[in-house]
């Protein structure tokens, strides 16, 4: 992964030249006035950690384990938010943790929390590193030093139960290879979010992700059936049947906690048998509003393709639902549908499936494109990331930002949004899809481009503070899948309201009393 950007650099991409026209003639971008620094620039606090405490947290997973180098402590400082990619490219480490510490097991995890809540060490749980809401920035005031808890060593496959379909897996697992170790058994997750290549299983259930099948497979946390957390105060074990009477769920607190009640040392996850068949699809449609009519059709009346998206009118113009072609997109909005099945699905047949979407999608007044849309789509599904790099490189600030409301609301959410960032960037490039939808509403995912003025981390904190304060007003949820972190902590709060806040503080104190565990993410510090 690169550290100030995303991916495998071997993958990075060139801008086509109708992007770059369009980046020049229409937002005004410049080229950068500095260059991004090399890895060895990058300013880093010295390690606060004394060595008799280093050598303490060796003793509970060896020396080898415990890593204070200029790399490694660089490429764990912050996520992979756009703000954040900024502050590496100018060289700004001043969120490195001291170490990075990689327990091998459950064990040593309940250990390191122990030591670290004695010596006051706070612990940042660090998955795959894809965080796009401050989840993974270290904050050491008041502490002796900060650890990023690398979970990559707990990385094994633990048991499949193939009668109930529940498989067992460590944290650390990333999703490619929890694909690959349950096609050997003919299973799969079918979690794709666009952070697919890096995301770790831990991460996905810390932070409530959502993937790009979710029409068909869910949302991760409705895979997660059970749960083993190590907390400062003890183990916590989750999960003894799908469903279950037995007072209020608590696998639910901890689905989202986002590192700061304890760290999740394994998960039992819902699978389903790998489809036989996939078809990908296009539909057009004249508005974004007939679209979306359409999706709630769907949604509510079914058949629901595995896969469902609408791109407005602004993101079709730009083709980004095409990334692999971006630059050369159509009129109307695009509609991606996606179908998945396998016989023992229930999904009935990929044909019966798009026949019967497709009676529906033509009475909503779509207009069918054929399978070219889809595939395309199906291509490019996780090369977006990497035009965000060549953005930033050509002095473009691209970042996006995510929300959910029920679909009478809808309408007022997505129009609240864009007009705050309109009126927070001056003209900025504001497009959106809808790719999570359910019974009573969907999620709204807005993709923004402007031209880097100024500090573009200042730039961006404004516009997304009224992106913010427009969410809140407008009724929505300040996230759908990219979780709380530091950037959302205090429209989270406003969502729950002071009690919500309370019982909030009240089990992280009960959980974590030394309040080591992710410092500043999610909960709200106690007056
Ligand atoms: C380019 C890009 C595309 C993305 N696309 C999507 C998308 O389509 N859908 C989506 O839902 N999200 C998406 N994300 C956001 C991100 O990938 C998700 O939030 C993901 O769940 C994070 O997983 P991770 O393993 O990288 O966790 P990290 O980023 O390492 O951690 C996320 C949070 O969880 C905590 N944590 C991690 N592991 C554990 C553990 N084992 N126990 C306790 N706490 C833990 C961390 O402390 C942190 O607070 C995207 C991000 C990027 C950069």
């Amino acid at each position: 992964m690169l550290w100030s950007g995303w991916g495998d650099p071997a993958l990075a991409r060139e801008l086509p030249e109708q992007v770059r026209a369009l980046l020049r003639d229409f937002l005004g971008v410049r080229a950068p006035d500095i260059p991004a620094v090399g890895l060895e620039s990058v300013r880093l606090p010295p390690v606060a950690l004394p060595e008799p405490l280093l050598g303490a947290l060796a003793g509970v997973v060896g020396p080898a384990y415990v890593l204070t180098s200029h790399e490694a402590r660089v490429r764990h400082t912050r996520g992979k938010s756009t703000p954040d990619l900024l502050r590496m490219r100018a060289g700004d480490g001043s969120a490195a943790p001291d170490a990075v510490v990689l327990p091998g097991s459950h064990e040593e995890v309940a250990e390191l929390l122990r030591v670290c809540s004695a010596e006051r060490v706070a612990v940042i749980p660090f998955g795959g590193g894809t965080s796009v809401v401050g989840g993974l920035t270290a904050c050491g005031s008041g502490f002796t030093g900060v650890i990023a808890l690398d979970l990559g060593r707990l990385d094994r496959l633990l048991s499949v139960d193939p009668e109930s379909l529940v498989a067992s897996f460590e944290p650390g697992v990333r999703a490619p290879e929890a694909e690959r170790l349950l096609a050997a058994h003919g299973l799969t997750l079918g979690h794709f979010p666009q952070s697919f290549e890096y995301a770790t299983l831990g991460g996905f259930a810390a932070a409530r992700s959502s993937g790009q099948a979710s029409a068909g497979y869910g949302r991760f946390d409705d895979m997660v059936v059970g749960l083993t957390v190590a907390t400062p105060t003890g183990t916590l074990d989750l999960g003894r049947a799908p469903k279950s009477a037995a007072g209020p769920d608590l696998r639910q607190l901890v689905l989202g906690s986002e590192g700061a009640f304890g760290v999740i040392t394994s998960l039992r996850l819902r699978v389903r048998r790998a489809p036989e068949e996939r078809r990908y699809e296009g539909w057009r449609f004249g508005t974004f509003a007939e679209g979306t009519a359409a999706m709630r059709a769907l949604a509510q009346e079914g058949p629901l393709p595995a896969v469902l998206r609408l791109s407005d009118e602004t993101e079709t113009m730009i083709g980004l639902a095409k990334p692999d072609t971006i630059g050369s997109g159509g009129s109307g909005c695009l509609l991606i549908a996606g179908y998945e099945s396998t016989r023992a699905s229930g999904w009935g047949s990929v044909a019966a499936r798009q026949t019967g979407a497709a009676a529906v999608l033509s009475r909503m007044g779509g207009e069918p494109l054929g399978a070219e849309p889809g595939q395309a789509w199906e291509h490019g599904r996780f090369s977006a990331p990497y035009l965000r790099d060549s953005l930033l490189g050509a002095g473009a600030t691209v970042e996006t930002l995510e929300t959910a409301g029920f679909w009478a609301n809808l309408p007022r959410l997505y129009d609240a949004v864009r007009l705050a960032l309109a009126g927070a960037l001056g003209s900025p490039l504001v497009m959106c899809h809808v790719s999570h939808v359910y019974e009573t509403g969907a999620s709204l995912y807005f993709t923004v481009v402007v031209a880097q003025e100024g500090d573009p981390v200042a730039q961006w904190e404004r516009a997304k503070e009224a992106a913010n304060a427009a969410i809140v007003t407008a009724g929505g949820t300040i996230t759908h899948h990219h979780g709380v972190g530091r950037d959302h902590r205090d429209a989270y709060a406003a969502e729950v309201g002071p009690v919500g806040v309370s019982i909030l503080q009240a089990v992280k104190a009960r959980l974590d009393p030394a309040g080591i565990l992710n410092p500043g993410a999610l909960v709200p510090p106690t007056a």
